[in-house]
C-alpha cells in the first residue's frame, strides 16, 4: 500500500479538496482519503498535478505511414486527393510497422484510450496486443444512395472482424459531403440498437457548406478526380450540419472538428449524448485555421489528435495546448476535462478511464506553467 499526493489532484472534471492523497494497492487506486488522517511522512508528495490518463477521442492510427507526405494548408479538397494518392504508396508490412511505433508512443504520451477511425484492419492486431484502449470507429464512406446497404454490410464484416480480435468497434460516416443520408441512417439505427457511439468529420471546411448550398466547391473537382459521378446529389441549401443532424439525433456522437461550424448550427441541439471534439493542429495544417471557440462555451469538448496525416506527432496535449495558445474561451479546468473525462464519457469507456477512482491504473503527472500543459510523468502508476 503505498500514499500519493500532489500540489494539485484533478480527478477528470474538478480539482479534488487540498489535501486529498491517493491510497493505491496493486498499481491502481483503492481510495481517496484526507491526508489528516494519516502521518505526513507516510505520503509521498508529487510537484505538479495529478490527472487521469488522456483519451484522444479521435485518431487515425492506419495512416501513421503519411507522416510529412501531405502537404499543409492546400484545403480539405486538396488533402483528401492526396490521401487517396498516397496512402497505398506503402506495402501493408511497412504501414503496420509505422502504425506500431504510434502504439508505443500513446503511454509515453500519457494517453490511455483512444477513439481510432478504419477503413482497414490493418491495426487490429496492434490494437488487441496494445498497452492502452482502443474503441475502432469503422468508418464507411459513400454519397451514392443506391449503395448505401452494400456500403454498410462490407462495414459488418470490419466489424465482426474487430470482434474476433477482441476489439470494441462501431461505425462512423466519413463525413456529410462523402456518406449519403440513407448510409447515417443505416449507422446511427445500427449503433443506436446496439448501444453505440458514433464519430463523423464535420463542418472541416468552407467548402463542406458550400457543396451543401449548392455553391461553386472544389468538392466537385475531387469527385471527379476520383471519378465518382454525383449528378444525383441535390443540395439541399442548408448548412453541411442542418442536412444531416436529425438523422443523428438520438445517436450517441462526436462531431469532429466544427471548424467552420456556426451559431445556429451549435445551438441546433441540447444532447447530453452529443460530444464536440477538437482536432486543432490538423485544422491549422489543412486549412489555416481553427474552430470559432466561443460557440463551444459550456458544451462537453473533447480532443483528438487526427491522423499523422495531419499532424506532425500524436501527442494530444499538444491539442490542448492549441487551443489555451490561441484561445481564452475555456479555463484549464475545462481543458483538463477535455483531455480526460470528457473523452472517455465520449467513447463510453467512463467506467475504466478518464477519471480518478476505485480502480484507475493509467495516472498523469503533469505541471500547468505560463498557461501551458505540460508532462512530466506518465503512466505514474505503470
Ligand atoms: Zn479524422
Amino acid at each position: 500500500m503505498q500514499f500519493i499526493s500532489a500540489d494539485k489532484i484533478f480527478d477528470g472534471t474538478k480539482f479534488l479538496p487540498e489535501d486529498s492523497v491517493l491510497v493505491i494497492n496493486n498499481n491502481s487506486v483503492k481510495e481517496v482519503i484526507s491526508g489528516k488522517l494519516i502521518g505526513a511522512n507516510t505520503i509521498r508528495k508529487h510537484k505538479g498535478i495529478i490527472c487521469p490518463g488522456f483519451v484522444n477521442a479521435h485518431c487515425h492510427l492506419e495512416l501513421s505511414h503519411l507522416m510529412g507526405k501531405i502537404p499543409q494548408q492546400t484545403g480539405l479538397p486538396e488533402f483528401a486527393k492526396q490521401i487517396v494518392t498516397n496512402r497505398n504508396n506503402f506495402t501493408k508490412e511497412q504501414k503496420i510497422e509505422l502504425a506500431k511505433i504510434q502504439d508505443g508512443l500513446f503511454v509515453a504520451n500519457g494517453i490511455a484510450a483512444v477513439g481510432d477511425i478504419c477503413n482497414t484492419d490493418d491495426t487490429f492486431e496492434i490494437k488487441a496486443k496494445s498497452k492502452i484502449h482502443y474503441h475502432s470507429f469503422i468508418e464507411l464512406i459513400g454519397l451514392n444512395p443506391a449503395y448505401a446497404e452494400k456500403q454498410f454490410n462490407s462495414g459488418l464484416e470490419l466489424i465482426n472482424k474487430a470482434k474476433a480480435f477482441n476489439l470494441s468497434a462501431s461505425f462512423a460516416p466519413h463525413a456529410p459531403y462523402s456518406t449519403s443520408l440513407e448510409l447515417i441512417d443505416l449507422i446511427g439505427r445500427y449503433n443506436s440498437s446496439n448501444n453505440l457511439v458514433t464519430s463523423i468529420h464535420n463542418q472541416e471546411s468552407l467548402e463542406e457548406d458550400r457543396f451543401f448550398k449548392g455553391l461553386p466547391t472544389n468538392f466537385l473537382n475531387l469527385y471527379s478526380f476520383l471519378n465518382i459521378p454525383i449528378d444525383f446529389f441535390k443540395a439541399p441549401n442548408t448548412s453541411s450540419f442542418q442536412h444531416y443532424y436529425s438523422y443523428l439525433k438520438n445517436t450517441k456522437s462526436i462531431f469532429v472538428h466544427n471548424t467552420f461550424s456556426a451559431k445556429e448550427d451549435v445551438e441546433l441541439f441540447e444532447n447530453p449524448y452529443h460530444y464536440w471534439c477538437f482536432c486543432p493542429k490538423a485544422n491549422l495544417y489543412i486549412e489555416n485555421k481553427l474552430p470559432n471557440y466561443e460557440l463551444f462555451k459550456n458544451k462537453t469538448i473533447c480532443l483528438g489528435t487526427d491522423s499523422l496525416a495531419s499532424n506532425n506527432n500524436l501527442n494530444l496535449i499538444e491539442e490542448a495546448n492549441t487551443i489555451l495558445n490561441n484561445s481564452s474561451v475555456f479555463g484549464i479546468e475545462e481543458i483538463l476535462s477535455a483531455l480526460t473525462y470528457n473523452g472517455a464519457k465520449a467513447l463510453g469507456i467512463e467506467e475504466k478511464f478518464g477519471s480518478i477512482r476505485v480502480g484507475t491504473a493509467f495516472l498523469n503527472l503533469i505541471r500547468v506553467e505560463e498557461n501551458e500543459i505540460k508532462l512530466f510523468e506518465s503512466n505514474l502508476l505503470g
